[in-house]
C-alpha cells in the first residue's frame, strides 16, 4: 500500500485519547500508567468519560483534577444531560470551569436504565446534545466537542433527522464531532459526505476503537448501532482463547483502518482507549507521533 513508503504523516496528524474514571485503586493505577505512557505523545486533548445518568460526576471531576495536576495535558471534561434538571448541569458546568477546564464533549446520554432504552428528556433539563452545547456557549467560550453517528445513532428513524441534530449543535457552536466508534472507513467517508452536503463544517473527527476483546465489542456495537462487518468478526474468529494473537490481531485491524483514513486525507483521530496503552501507542508509532526522544532514533541507529 501507498502509506507504507510514508514517512511525513506525524507531521500533519494530531490524536486525542479518551479515558473513563476508574472505579476501584486496581484501575487508577492502571489509568495512571496509561496517562503517563501516552502523555509524551503530546495528544491534542485527553478526555474523561461521565457515567450513565451523571452517576461518575465526582469520579469524572476527581480524574479531570488529577490530570490537570500531575500532567501538562489539555483536559476535556465529558458532562451528559441525561436525568439532571438545568440548574444541576449549570452548576456542574460551574464546577469544571472553576477547576480550569475550557473543554467539554457535550453529550446527551441514555437513561440509566440502559442503553436501548426509550429516552425521556428530564421535564426541567436540556433536551439533547444540541440544548447541551447552547448551554455550554452561555457560560463561556469553551471548545466544545460532539457525538456524530457514522451509521446514525439507533433511536433516529433517518439519516435525515440525524444529520439535523449534528447541525444543531454545529449551529449552537460545538467546535468538532467525534465519531461513535466504527469499523467500515466507507460508511465514514459517505457520512461525511452527507454532512457536509447538509451544510455542516465542523471537523469529523473519527473515534477509533482499539478491539480489546471482540466479543464484547461485537456486543456492544449491536447496542449502539455500530456494525461489525463480517470480515472483522472472521479475523477474530477462534481467538477467543489465544490473547496473545488476539493482541496482534486487534493491533493490525486497527493500524490498517487507521492508516487507510490517512490515506484518505483524515489528519485527527480520536481513541477510545479503554485506559490501556499498548494497542493506541503502537498505532501512533505508526502514523508518526512519537514521543520526543523516539523520534528520529532509529535514523540514528
Ligand atoms: P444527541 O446528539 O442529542 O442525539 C443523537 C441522535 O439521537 C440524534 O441524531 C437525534 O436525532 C436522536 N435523538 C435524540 N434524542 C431523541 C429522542 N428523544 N427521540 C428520538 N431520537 C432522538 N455517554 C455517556 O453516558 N457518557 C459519556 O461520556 C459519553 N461519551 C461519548 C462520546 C462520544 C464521542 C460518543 C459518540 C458517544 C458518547 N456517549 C457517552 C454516548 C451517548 O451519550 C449516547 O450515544 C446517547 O444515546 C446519545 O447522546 P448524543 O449526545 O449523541 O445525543
Amino acid at each position: 500500500p501507498r502509506f507504507s513508503r510514508r514517512s511525513d504523516i506525524g507531521d500533519k496528524v494530531r490524536v486525542s485519547f479518551e479515558f473513563f474514571p476508574p472505579k476501584t485503586d486496581e484501575m487508577e493505577a492502571r489509568l495512571w500508567d496509561t496517562v503517563e505512557r501516552l502523555e509524551p505523545l503530546a495528544p491534542a486533548f485527553v478526555s474523561v468519560t461521565y457515567g450513565a445518568g451523571g452517576s461518575t460526576r465526582e469520579r469524572t471531576a476527581r480524574t479531570i483534577g488529577r490530570i490537570l495536576a500531575d500532567s501538562k495535558l489539555t483536559a476535556a471534561a465529558h458532562l451528559t444531560c441525561v436525568d439532571a434538571t438545568r440548574d444541576e448541569i449549570d452548576r456542574v458546568i460551574a464546577e469544571f470551569a472553576e477547576m480550569g477546564v475550557t473543554r467539554f464533549v457535550a453529550l446527551r446520554g441514555d437513561p440509566a436504565t440502559g442503553v436501548g432504552e426509550r429516552y425521556h428528556p428530564h421535564p426541567g433539563g436540556y433536551a439533547n446534545g444540541a440544548e447541551l452545547v447552547a448551554a455550554l456557549k452561555k457560560h463561556g467560550d469553551f471548545d466544545i466537542s460532539v457525538s456524530a453517528y457514522p451509521e446514525k445513532h439507533p433511536e433516529s428513524p433517518d439519516f435525515a433527522t440525524d444529520i439535523d441534530m449534528l447541525k444543531r449543535k454545529a449551529d449552537n457552536g460545538a467546535t468538532r464531532a467525534i465519531t461513535q466508534f466504527f469499523f467500515d472507513n466507507d460508511l465514514y467517508e459517505r457520512y461525511v459526505e452527507r454532512v457536509r452536503r447538509a451544510g455542516i463544517y465542523i471537523p469529523i473527527v473519527p473515534g477509533i476503537l482499539p478491539i480489546h476483546n471482540f466479543t464484547q465489542v461485537a456486543n456492544f456495537s449491536s447496542r449502539c448501532g455500530a456494525h461489525v462487518p463480517a470480515w472483522l468478526a472472521e479475523r477474530f474468529d477462534g481467538l477467543q482463547s489465544d490473547p496473545q494473537t488476539h493482541a496482534l490481531v486487534a493491533a493490525a485491524v486497527a493500524a490498517e483502518q487507521v492508516m487507510d483514513l490517512v490515506e484518505r486525507g483524515v489528519s485527527d483521530f480520536h481513541f477510545y482507549t479503554m485506559n490501556r496503552a499498548d494497542l493506541v501507542f503502537a498505532i501512533c508509532h505508526m502514523i508518526g507521533i512519537r514521543a520526543p526522544h523516539a523520534a528520529g532514533s532509529s535514523a540514528a541507529a
